[in-house]
């Protein structure tokens, strides 16, 4: 599928400095932020500088430096926020069976407290 990306999206104008993020990680090709309305103690995003919709239009289209940069992005706040001790969680939305919200790829990192099954029927 061919997504449009829409610069008006709320992480892209944290990207470009128009909005404040409380900022965890900043790499070449990523950023990792925490999420304002935070579900878990640990509740971290982290999204690619480049104009990627979702994931599956990132994996296909962005460049290996990007794939490699973000992927490693994502350890690394694992590791910084220590989440692999007791578990955590990782997922990313797309589009609208997915309930995403911003259209801009983001993984959320969760941790912190027992999240329950993956899924609810609702
Ligand atoms: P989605 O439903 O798209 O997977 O998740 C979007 C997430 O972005 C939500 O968890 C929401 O709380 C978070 N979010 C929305 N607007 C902002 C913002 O302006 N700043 C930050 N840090 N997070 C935001």
């Amino acid at each position: 599928m061919a997504y449009s990306y829409d610069d008006q999206n709320i992480f892209a104008k944290i990207l470009r400095g128009e909005i404040p993020n409380d900022t965890v990680l900043e790499t070449e090709h990523s950023l990792a932020f925490r999420d304002i309305r935070p579900q878990a103690p640990t509740h971290v995003l982290v999204i690619p500088k480049g104009a990627y919709v979702c994931y599956d239009d990132f994996a296909l289209n962005a460049s290996d430096a990007e794939i490699l940069d973000y992927t490693r992005a994502i350890g690394k706040v694992c590791e910084m926020e220590g989440v692999a001790a007791n578990g955590f969680r990782l997922i990313s939305n797309a589009g609208e069976e997915g309930v995403q919200e911003v259209p801009h790829l983001h993984v959320h990192i969760l941790a912190g407290r027992s999240l329950g099954r993956m899924l609810e029927r609702g």
